[in-house]
């Protein structure tokens, strides 16, 4: 069997580990665009801080691709799936048949129409080689005014990793709060407040116009969009994400996608989405790797999450913000969503008490209908849960 996998990420990692685990012998290759070894993208803000190495940052040993039989193409980009004849043509030349294929080809960063941007030099955040020529232009300005376009995870993340070696940094975003997308806005509140504390400034809901600003170095981090048009050129189905179902496959005969490509139906929240997360992707692409060898693997409980620290300070959050929203008392933020009886969602700033049963019960679904919420808002201590529940929790323990 000859596998070939687009991408050599997180999703293409668990791709080449699911493979593995049921076809010793298939032919697997990998082409990756970067011309690196599997990294773990999420370390490249530690990278610039200083706090990690080239060598620590990759996702697997050294002998990775050796252990699993794999061969990899790094530096080359897969230019056109022809899923009749089932083969990729790739930028150097080379034409690879395939008779299982995996599209894991993540995200790129997503640079809406700024006003006046293409007069600037700008960075944006997502690879290894934009924190290193990061690095370097910060090494030709001393003590830099950045400006960066975007208060999401991305921009904080680009921000901490370069607080220490420039000179000030301003944060931009069109939206009201920092971390729009995973906090409400009291816990938003208490990060800028964290942040600001380290010497970041904000302006929230300011249009970006860099001509509005004076800075040095422009890095725009506004956030990522699913890399899809191979999948679409050669007729998968796409809509913000390429369409996996919960066997990570595509909508083609024998093509699978995984990771920050796709978007899938998810039984946690009744919704089809794209989630781009670290956990997704590695889950998605094992599930595709071992499906395409011929085994059995599903995942279609993909829960949102984030686990997330910035200048020390970390947040926990999962799930959906629907229903009502019940704050403990005894801690600086921890805040349930219940909605129908049912725990929906999460945030939790610096304390992270039992973080697993409530994810459990989002995850489950169980029935919270007789738990006294506020109480379960400041701990999920099972004294909290009707017997027959806490039966069921001993039982799953034993
Ligand atoms: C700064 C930063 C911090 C983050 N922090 C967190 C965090 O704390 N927690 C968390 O869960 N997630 C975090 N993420 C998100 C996480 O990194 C992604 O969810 C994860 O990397 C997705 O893995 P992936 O394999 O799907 O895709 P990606 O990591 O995006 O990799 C896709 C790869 O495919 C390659 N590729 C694309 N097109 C082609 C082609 N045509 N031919 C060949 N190769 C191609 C790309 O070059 C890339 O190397 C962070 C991301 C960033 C940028």
């Amino acid at each position: 069997m000859d596998y070939v996998i687009i991408g050599n990420s997180i999703a293409a990692a668990g791709c080449i580990e699911g493979i593995r685990r049921a076809d010793q012998n298939g032919k697997i290759t990998v082409v990756g665009a970067e011309p690196y070894h599997v990294y773990g993208r999420p370390l490249i803000s530690y990278l610039l801080e200083g706090k990690t190495d080239l060598e620590r940052i990759k996702y697997r040993p050294a002998d990775f691709y050796e252990k699993n039989c794999c061969t990899l193409v790094k530096g080359e980009r897969a230019l056109k799936i022809d899923a009749q004849k089932k083969r990729v043509t790739l930028s150097g030349g080379a034409v690879l048949p395939y008779d299982r294929l995996a599209i894991a080809t993540g995200s790129r960063p997503f640079v809406p129409r700024i006003p006046n941007l293409e007069k600037y030099e700008y960075h944006t955040f997502m690879t290894l080689d934009d924190a290193l020529k990061l690095q370097e232009k910060i090494k030709t300005v001393p003590n830099a005014r950045v400006l960066i376009f975007g208060a999401g995870l991305i921009g904080l993340k680009c921000a901490e990793a370069i607080h220490k070696s420039v000179g000030e940094i301003t944060v931009a975003d069109m939206a009201d709060r920092v971390l729009p997308s995973i906090l409400d806005h009291d816990g938003a509140e208490i990060i800028k407040k964290h942040l600001e504390g380290y010497g970041l400034k904000f302006l929230l809901s300011t249009a970006a116009n860099p001509d509005s600003f004076d800075f040095d170095i422009l890095c725009v981090c506004t956030g990522v969009v699913p890399e899809t048009e191979l999948a679409k050129e050669c007729g998968a189905e796409v809509g913000r994400g390429i369409f996996v179902d919960g066997k990570s496959k595509t909508t083609v005969k024998d093509i699978y996608a995984a990771g920050d490509c796709t978007e899938s139906y998810s039984e946690v929240t009744g919704k089809r989405a794209a989630i781009p997360i670290l956990p997704n992707a590695y889950i998605q692409g094992e599930t595709a790797g071992i499906n395409m060898a011929g085994g059995i693997a599903s995942f279609d409980s993909a829960l949102p999450m984030n686990a997330i620290g910035f200048f020390g300070k970390h947040i926990l959050t999962a799930g959906v913000y629907e229903g009502e929203a019940v704050r403990a008392k005894s801690s600086e933020y921890r805040k349930i969503f219940v909605k129908d009886g049912k725990l929906k969602g999460f945030i939790f700033i610096d304390d992270f008490k039992r973080a697993g049963i409530y994810t459990a019960l989002i995850r489950d679904g169980g029935d919270i209908s007789g738990v006294d919420i506020d109480g379960l808002a400041e701990n999920a201590g099972l004294n909290l849960f009707p017997k027959n529940f806490r039966d069921e929790v001993l039982r799953a323990k034993n």
